[in-house]
């Protein structure tokens, strides 16, 4: 849909909603996984003492191998929620299943769309639908085209609070778990009002990258980051080598400030 600036998308209970959009930069961290209660609190209090302005946590993790820890479903809604009220953080976290989508909307106050999910049309109208904001990952193997178009599934039904999200596309480089696409984003502003943000998490899948790959988001202009966050990463259930120790998610926010942001 035509819009001539840049949106901010809001995010968060009345009176206390976090903004996403030019002249802001967000910081949205958490487990990549939510797998108790003690786990997502300190995941949480590590996030909050770095600066970050929302809870991100996944209770229904899409996970290639059937196998893999699947996320703990309603159980896992309800931790993020109770965790989300004692920090005071809003919740982000991913619906994988139009099914689920009531009892996630129930519970969270922005919903994720990961990159698995990108072209399910059915899933994107029905979140579009739920009245919620939305972060839209980023399919790996979708072009920037297709990724607003996914964007636009979710404006047609009335929602124009959607925020995408670069998290990385297959290339045929393996050093890397995928290649972050970071001239997406510039080539997302230039063509769509959305905030964007940048996933150095998911896209290197490295701990060690985090930092580097959140500099270059912040030079490149995008409106945030999102970054996997554990207390004990050793011993994650899901996506351990890419999630920072509390001391390196603290280093991270700091070096983010040193940068200026793109206006
Ligand atoms: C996630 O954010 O937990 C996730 C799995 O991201 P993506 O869908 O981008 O892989």
């Amino acid at each position: 849909q035509h819009h001539p600036e840049r949106s901010t998308v809001h995010v968060g209970p009345a009176g206390a909603e976090v903004a996403i959009g030019p002249g802001t930069f967000t910081l949205l961290a958490g487990p990549c996984a939510v797998e108790s209660a003690q786990q997502t609190l300190q995941a949480a209090e590590m996030a909050k003492a770095a600066g970050a302005k929302l809870l991100r946590g996944g209770a229904f993790k899409p996970r290639t191998s059937p196998y893999a820890f699947q996320g703990l479903g309603l159980k896992g809604l309800e931790i993020l929620a109770d965790v989300g009220t004692a920090t005071g953080l809003p919740i982000v976290t991913e619906v994988v299943d139009a099914r689920d989508l009531d009892a996630v909307a129930e519970h969270a106050h922005m919903l994720q769309v990961g990159s698995r999910n990108m072209g399910n049309f059915g899933l994107l109208q029905a979140v579009g639908d739920a009245g919620l904001p939305v972060l839209l990952e980023r399919g790996v193997n979708a072009t920037v085209e297709e990724w607003l178009m996914a964007a636009e599934y979710v404006a047609q039904r009335g929602n124009l609070d959607v925020v995408l999200c670069e998290r990385g596309i297959r290339t045929f480089e393996p050093s890397t778990s995928t290649t972050l696409d970071i001239s997406a984003v510039p080539v997302v502003q230039a063509t769509s009002h959305l905030p964007v943000i940048v996933d150095p998490s998911h896209a290197g899948g490295r701990r060690d990258l985090v930092v580097p790959l959140s500099r270059a988001a912040i030079a490149v202009g995008a409106d945030g980051i999102v970054v996997d966050v554990h207390p004990d990463p050793e011993q994650a259930l899901c996506d351990g080598p890419q999630a920072l120790h509390g001391q390196e998610l603290r280093e991270l926010a700091t070096a983010c400030r040193k940068l200026p942001p793109v206006v």
